[in-house]
């Protein structure tokens, strides 16, 4: 069965998905995206997604190509066109076509692009029961990192060198201390037992993940604190993870070669993984940690 894309309206076999090479998000990375997780056919989180889409459009003055419902309409026909039972859809909004100049004196049509694409989560959650590395990278981006923009040049770069030193994620550092990760959020538990992650704000994305991880934090009763820590913290941590809609809750067991805690995934760690899969479980029926 061909995979299909979806581009302004059409439904396209994937390798005939174009948009036009005017395209701001093409010429200035001039648009947003979200990424959202499907299980068992479902789509995990789409409110979440879907108000972050709209602050980010809102803060760069992008219009809504369409109403919600007829966002989550496209959304499930690509699910469905795509016999997608689990994987991740990918949308992004650009502020359209034009004839390329820095400022517009008129407000194009945005293009709607959304991809689909198969992951196997369970692989994912093998992983996680022996943790992954990180490496620490000079956090280089822009002063908006909480708009989700498809300007990912940092991003990428400090990804490829994880890459390239085997690890799984590149967090990255400003000023000492660790903002996130490169696709993803950045979690300890200190020396002292506190669970801790950089708090929201124009140094950050926003994660739903994270967002979700806040509040079963507060439900189990840790002791929890959204707040920044450095790299030596990091390294001297008891624990620590990552967070993502495609990564769930990961398991950090190394960075920079240096071993956190026993080396295998922490207690509290494991406790966030089974409350979130049980969320994830409450809306799509799927539970990869059982
Ligand atoms: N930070 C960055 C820079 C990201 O790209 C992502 C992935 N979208 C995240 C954090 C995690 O966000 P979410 O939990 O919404 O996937």
């Amino acid at each position: 069965m061909p995979r299909v894309s979806y581009v302004n309206g059409y439904y396209q076999r994937h390798e005939d998905a174009l948009v036009h090479v005017e395209d701001r998000g093409y010429q200035f990375a001039d648009g947003v995206y979200e990424v959202c997780a499907v299980l068992g056919g479902v789509l995990h989180d789409l409110d979440g997604h879907w108000d972050r889409l709209l602050r980010s459009l809102n803060n760069l003055d992008i219009d809504l190509p369409m109403s919600k419902a007829a966002f989550t309409v496209v959304l499930k026909q690509m699910i469905a066109k795509n016999r997608l039972k689990e994987g991740i859809v990918y949308y992004q909004i650009t502020r359209g076509v034009a004839s390329r100049d820095h400022a517009l004196g008129f407000r194009p049509r945005p293009s709607l692009v959304v991809t689909a694409k198969r992951v196997g989560f369970k692989d994912k959650v093998m992983l996680a029961r022996h943790g992954v590395g990180v490496i620490m990278a000079p956090d280089m981006r822009w002063a908006r990192c909480d708009i989700k923009s498809v300007a990912l040049l940092p991003n990428i770069l400090v990804k490829e060198v994880a890459r390239r030193r085997q690890a799984f994620e590149a967090w990255m550092v400003r000023g000492g201390v660790v903002t996130e990760g490169s696709l993803s959020n950045s979690w300890i538990v200190d020396e002292h037992g506190v669970l801790r992650t950089h708090p929201l704000g124009s140094q950050i994305l926003g994660g739903i993940t994270r967002q979700t991880l806040c509040r079963l934090a507060q439900d189990l009763g840790l002791s929890f604190e959204e707040r920044a820590f450095t790299v030596e913290e990091a390294k001297s941590a008891r624990e620590a993870f990552l967070s993502s809609s495609s990564s769930f809750v990961m398991p950090v067991t190394e960075i920079d070669g240096v071993q956190i805690g026993s080396g295998l995934p922490g207690e509290i760690t494991a406790q966030l993984s089974a409350a979130y899969w049980d969320y994830v479980e409450g809306q799509t029926g799927v539970n990869h940690w059982r």
